[in-house]
């Protein structure tokens, strides 16, 4: 990949001291299209060094030249065509309009812009064509907002994806256990969550029932927007202790009556996208299906192909819907991070950016 003179793309993280920014940190570590340039959050950190102003989280260390970078405060600068956001939701909504405006592109993971009409909400897999919106938002040439789903939404969306291009999904019931690490820094008090399961996530529920419909629908005419899929969803969102990972207990109803076999057999055929074209952070098989009753697991299976495998288990007949199933995605990696990472990768490859020319397609990982 070649930017006039440069080896790789200088991106600036928002948010980049909290728990999805930490992440985007670690991830950004050795990525082969993308530096690191900018580190940027609230006016609290703003100004130290990132070392200091940082509680870092992550199971390895926080490389030196990270740490000794300045945080800046999240306005927009010259000179970075691309800047991920995990920007506290409170906060995100004007800085990243305000980016977008100064003609840069951002992919956010906070939910503000997420159901406006123009902007994309990406599951690269699954719906890589509504990035087509991006030419309604009023922004100049390259820039402009896309976002990543709610966590549990992706995991839950990347199966409902396959099924509904196959079959047709009319009616989807999902109960789900999330991880501590997806309520951020400082999280939920753990005298509240030791030996406790918490039956409320604010707003999550909402999330859950509105974005797969969004995900799943279909381009409408120029500056029409998303005709969103009809699907009724029923959610039931609960935390749990356990640090990273959502599991999301699943029951569909289909659009056609089909047997269990067949639809193991479209969730393990899947692929999308960014494995034809080989986006670095895609992985090779976006789900990968157990046989066994006891998987899939959080702490066993979060982290199958750098955490961006989704993993499914127990799909079986259901006595009120057609099948039912558990799904398991890593909350930070593929349902924050490393998904946005891979819409970055989708949005480079698809020569959003003027001047920044796509990647050869790889498939050395
Ligand atoms: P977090 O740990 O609370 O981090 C929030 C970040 O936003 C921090 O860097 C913070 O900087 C910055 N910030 C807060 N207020 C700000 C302001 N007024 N101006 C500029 N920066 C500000 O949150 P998180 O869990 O990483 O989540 C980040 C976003 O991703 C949220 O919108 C969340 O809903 C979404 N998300 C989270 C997950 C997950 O699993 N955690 C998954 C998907 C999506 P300071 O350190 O300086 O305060």
């Amino acid at each position: 990949m070649a930017r006039s003179g440069e080896s790789r793309v200088p991106v600036a993280v928002l948010g980049a001291t909290g728990t999805v920014g930490q992440r985007f940190v670690r991830l950004l570590q050795d990525h082969p299209w993308f530096h690191l340039a900018v580190v940027a959050a609230s006016e609290r950190s703003a100004g130290q060094r990132y070392g200091d102003a940082v509680d870092w989280q992550q199971g390895v260390p926080l490389p030196e030249s990270v740490a000794e970078m300045r945080i800046q405060r999240c306005e927009p600068m010259t000179g970075i065509p691309l800047a991920l956001s995990a920007l506290d939701a409170s906060a995100a909504g004007p800085i990243e309009t305000a980016f977008a405006r100064a003609g840069i592109l951002v992919v956010s993971n906070a939910r503000s812009h997420r159901m406006d009409r123009d902007v994309p909400l990406l599951v690269p897999e699954v719906n890589p064509g509504h990035l087509r919106l991006l030419e309604e938002q009023e922004v100049p040439d390259g820039a402009g907002i896309i976002t990543n789903p709610n966590c549990s939404t992706i995991g839950v969306a990347m199966v409902l994806g396959p099924l509904h291009r196959a079959f047709g999904v009319e009616r989807v019931h999902v109960v789900t256990l999330q991880a501590l690490s997806g309520a951020g820094m400082p999280g939920v008090p753990a005298m509240a969550i030791q030996d406790n399961v918490l039956p409320f996530i604010e707003g999550e529920e909402e999330k859950l029932e509105s974005e797969p419909r969004k995900i799943l629908g279909r381009l409408g005419r120029a500056g029409g927007g998303i005709e969103e899929a009809e699907l009724a969803i029923s959610a039931q969102c609960t935390r749990v202790p356990v640090s990273d990972g959502h599991m999301a207990m699943v029951s569909i109803q289909l659009g056609e009556r089909v047997g269990v076999e067949e639809v193991r057999a479209v969730l393990s055929d899947f692929r999308g996208l960014p494995q034809e074209l080989g986006l670095p952070t895609a992985p090779r098989r976006p789900i990968h299906l157990f046989d066994e009753p006891t998987a899939p697991q959080p702490r066993l299976h979060r982290d199958r192909e750098q955490g961006m495998a989704v993993t499914v288990g127990r799909i079986r007949p259901c006595p009120l819907t057609d099948v039912r199933m558990a799904i398991l995605s890593h909350n930070t990696v593929r349902g924050a991070a490393g998904g946005a990472l891979l819409c970055a990768e989708l949005a480079i490859a698809e020569e959003r950016i003027p001047g920044i020319t796509p990647p050869v397609p790889t498939d050395d990982r």
